[in-house]
């Protein structure tokens, strides 16, 4: 019965229809290259959107996997474990942390934050300081906290009442913080250092540092969603290092498990002090085996040349896609950092990014959309140089098809 063969169809057999995933099912990986039931082989540019960032079947990876497996799994959080002590350990030492939570997702690391930041100022001010304000089109996940304090409102439609008390201003516009922000009543301002699903938009270096002289004037916490731009994706570890701007909450996930499940929350001692014992937790958090795979990943792409090689990826990756776009007429802009790219396409094209997508996938190459108006680009960070040349090969031969009609 469980070896029966499984087609596209049987998704909407058995699965509950909030995806709409391609005809194709991938079976295989190996770095850079997926294969699919029929044997077709594919350049992954999607990188699970910025999750596998050491590509498919990663020989260390596996390798860390395998060890842990034949230890120990799990343990409830009533023991610790050596795996989580560790890695908690190497992300203090790498980042600003003093303290990290784990969890199992990028939604849960930031309800960590979000509670944490309301906990935080109900210690130390009052209940009356529990706003949030955070973007429109920002993106912090699908659980009813997170999706409210996201930024887009279809995201939202038929599942309030939402929490209260969230608010949201303008990415990259300082005045639109001003106008909400206040000593009284702002617990956190949260954003991504660069949106990611919004569309692939960097903050403005002088938007970021402002929100940090902001948050400092008005007792608020700083919170840095980089569960997409984080663990090497703009080619430093966190892209905070980038903008040299510090939260005092910093989420990570996508990335942090090279494709296993795992996420993290990081933040400062004093800051973690409001989180006691017994007010927050997750069973599944700070898992042995996630933690063991998530090591890995954070000593691989911590090492100096892997982080300087995805700037050099992101020039060529860039520069072939400002080629394609010249070329067709398709992309007004190459925007984004290191390896999380964004093709914004001229207005002939706007609304048609998916089209991109599939005719990606007919040429033999995956990218990604964010929203209708991006073709996105998350490839692995340690994606051969061959691969991009093929994958931007293929890609051109797709828009040009796409482009003859
Ligand atoms: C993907 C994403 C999330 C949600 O992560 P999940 O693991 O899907 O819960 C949150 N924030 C950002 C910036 C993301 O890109």
């Amino acid at each position: 019965m469980n070896r029966e063969p499984v087609t596209r169809e049987l998704f909407d057999d058995v699965m509950v229809p909030n995806y709409a995933p391609g005809q194709i099912i991938p079976v295989r990986g190996e770095g850079s290259r997926i294969w699919d039931q029929e044997g077709r082989e594919y350049v992954d540019l999607q990188g699970g959107i910025a999750v596998t960032c050491l590509g498919h079947s990663h020989p260390g990876l596996i390798g860390a996997l395998e060890e842990q497996a034949n230890k120990i799994w799990h343990l409830s959080n009533v023991m610790t474990n050596e795996p989580a002590l560790r890695l908690a350990r190497s992300l203090c030492e790498l980042t600003f942390a003093e303290r990290v939570f784990f969890a199992n997702s990028g939604a849960e690391a930031n309800e960590a934050a979000f509670k944490l930041a309301r906990r935080y100022a109900w210690e130390h001010t009052g209940p009356q300081k529990h706003e949030i304000i955070s973007f429109r089109n920002s993106f912090h996940g699908r659980t009813l906290f997170t999706v409210s304090v996201g930024g887009q409102p279809k995201y939202l439609e038929g599942f309030e009442p939402a929490p209260g008390g969230i608010h949201h201003a303008e990415y990259n516009n300082l005045d639109s913080v001003k106008a909400l922000i206040s000593k009284e009543k702002t617990c956190a301002v949260v954003v991504e250092p660069i949106q990611g699903e919004g569309g692939v938009m960097p903050g403005d270096q002088a938007f970021l540092e402002g929100l940090r002289a902001l948050c400092d004037e008005h007792d608020a916490l700083l919170v840095f969603d980089e569960v997409q731009s984080g663990v090497g994706r703009t080619g430093h570890l966190y892209a905070y290092e980038m903008y040299g701007v510090t939260p005092d909450i910093l989420t990570s996930a996508k990335g942090l498990g090279g494709g296993f499940p795992v996420a993290a929350m990081l933040t400062t001692a004093k800051v973690a002090a409001s989180l006691g014992v017994g007010t927050h937790g997750s069973t599944y958090g700070g898992n042995a085996l996630a933690c063991a795979v998530a090591q890995k990943v954070i000593d691989t792409v911590s090492q100096p040349d892997i982080l300087r090689g995805v700037k050099s990826r992101s020039d060529r990756l860039r520069k072939g896609m400002m080629d394609i776009g010249e070329r067709y007429g398709v992309f007004r802009e190459v925007r984004g950092a290191g390896l999380l790219l964004g093709c914004v396409l001229t207005d002939a094209w706007a609304g048609r990014a998916k089209d991109f997508l599939n005719a990606g996938l007919d040429e033999g190459v995956m990218v990604l959309i964010a929203g209708a108006n991006v073709v996105r680009l998350a490839p692995s960070l340690i994606i051969p140089e061959h691969d991009i040349d093929d994958a931007l090969a293929r890609f051109d031969r797709a828009v040009s098809k796409l482009v003859a009609g």
